[in-house]
Parts: C-alpha cells; sequence; structure tokens
C-alpha cells in the first residue's frame, strides 16, 4: 500500500541576514510515519522546522502539505489544518495549571470534545493528571516536555513535529519521554522529530534523515542508519 505524502520539502533554502542555514533540503514525511531528523549543532534542523511551521520566512524552495504549497502561510493557521510543532525548549505558559495549558492547546478548535481530550492526555501522560492544578512553571523539565507534547495533542495534530523532546533531560525521563512518543506514533499520528539523541531517533524511526551543514545528505529505514558506518562513526560514537 502507497501512503499519502503529508509533507513534502524540496529545495528548502532558510537564511538568516547573510547566513545560510538551510541550502536545499528535501525530504518527505509520509501518513502514519514517524520520521527522525538527525544531525550535528548547528545543521539547520530547528531551522527548517520553524520554515515549516511558518516561523521563519522561505527564501527558495517549496513546503508542501497535504498536497498544497503553504509556503507563507503563518503558524496560527497552519496548526489549525494540523501541522502542530513542539518547540525546542518547550515554550509552555509556566503561569498557568496543566489543565489551562492544555485548554491553550485547543484554541484552534471549536468543537464540544475538548474535555474529553484533555482525559485522552491525561491516559497517555499520568503525571500530568496527577497535577492538574499545578502552575506549569512549577514543573520539572520531564514533566514541562510532556506538558508541551500533550498540549500539542490537543489541537489533533494530523502531522506532529517535535524539536529536540529529550534534550536536557535525565536519562529515566529520555526514556520516558521516547517511550509516549512511540505510544503516540502507535495511536497513528504521523510524526517528525528532530533530535541530537540519533540512536534513540532512529531505533524508532520507519525513515530517517541526517543533515548536515544545512543539507540532507543521508536517507534510508531507521535501522539501516543505525546500521550504517558513517552514520555509527559520526552520529552514535562507535
Ligand atoms: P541545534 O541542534 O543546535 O539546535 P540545529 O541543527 O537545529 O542545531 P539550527 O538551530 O537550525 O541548527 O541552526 C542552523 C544555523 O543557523 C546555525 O549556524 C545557527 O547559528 C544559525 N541560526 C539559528 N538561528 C539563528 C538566528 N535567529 N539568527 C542567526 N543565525 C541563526
Amino acid at each position: 500500500m502507497t501512503q499519502a505524502t503529508l509533507l513534502k520539502i524540496s529545495g528548502l533554502k532558510v537564511a538568516y541576514g547573510g547566513i545560510q542555514a538551510v541550502k536545499g533540503a528535501s525530504f518527505e514525511v509520509r501518513e502514519g510515519e514517524l520520521v527522525s531528523l538527525i544531525g550535528a549543532n548547528g545543521a539547520g534542523k530547528t531551522t527548517t522546522l520553524k520554515a515549516v511551521t511558518g516561523l521563519q520566512p522561505v527564501m527558495a524552495g517549496d513546503i508542501e502539505y497535504l498536497g498544497k504549497s503553504i509556503k507563507g502561510q503563518g503558524a496560527w493557521d497552519l496548526a489549525r489544518q494540523g501541522l502542530v510543532m513542539v518547540p525546542e525548549g518547550r515554550g509552555t505558559f509556566t503561569r498557568m495549571t496543566i489543565v489551562e495549558n492544555l485548554q491553550m492547546g485547543a484554541y484552534t478548535r471549536n468543537d464540544g470534545e475538548i474535555d474529553a481530550d484533555i482525559e485522552k492526555v491525561f491516559t497517555t501522560f499520568p503525571r500530568l493528571k496527577e497535577r492538574a492544578q499545578q502552575l506549569a512553571g512549577t514543573m520539572s523539565g520531564g514533566e514541562q516536555q510532556m506538558l508541551a507534547m500533550g498540549r500539542a495533542l490537543m489541537a489533533r495534530p494530523k502531522v506532529l513535529l517535535l524539536d529536540e523532546p529529550s534534550m536536557g533531560l535525565s536519562p529515566i525521563m529520555v526514556d520516558k519521554i521516547f517511550e509516549v512518543i512511540e505510544t503516540i506514533h502507535g495511536q497513528g499520528t504521523t510524526i517528525l522529530l528532530v533530535e541530537q539523541n540519533a540512536s534513540r531517533a532512529l531505533a524508532l524511526a520507519n525513515r530517517g534523515y541526517v543533515m548536515e551543514s544545512g543539507e540532507v545528505t543521508m536517507s534510508g529505514s531507521g535501522r539501516d542508519l543505525l546500521e550504517d558506518p558513517q552514520v555509527r562513526a559520526a552520529y552514535l560514537g562507535h
């Protein structure tokens, strides 16, 4: 069965003033997949996600979502269409409670199923349920990452973009976060995962891409990339 391509990035170029951060990157994400984008610090992964979600202007190339170019569309419009990012550093509303943060995640919706979806998020993240009335800013880094992911799920994403979800977390929390990513993917959400933890990200991925100096230099199944000698030497430390 051929899966529909939900997101197609072709020849993407993004610059900050005179600095070219992304220099013609191409890749795609198909329905139901978990695709990992790995690469060193400064390779252009975050910039790529920002361009995809309308937070950074596209200098050249195209971004198609659900078969149509979305170049120039803003983050709010894209979220409403189901293209939702959990940014690096999480960006939770620190002075709001967990429940209020989750309600904010549904701001693009006007249906009557928001409370039911909060309960679903609580099933995926029991830790958030225990702390429903706690202020987000008083939670640990791992808990805030869970909240940021829960909040994104409240928008009912068709494609969920995760930027470095494991960054700065303790090993136990890293395990938990990858477990939850696997669960969310298992529930049918298509995911584009940007990670520096290449071994964990590729182990979960259907497919992966390697980004170096603003370009996509390798692609393959998660397993093939994990076993590739060049990937092992550069990103897995063996
Ligand atoms: P990391 O894993 O460290 O976040 P990354 O692969 O996500 O790395 P980007 O954050 O996309 O990389 O950065 C790509 C390049 O663009 C880097 O050289 C970075 O210094 C530069 N860059 C990123 N944001 C800005 C900005 N706001 N202004 C100027 N240059 C920037």
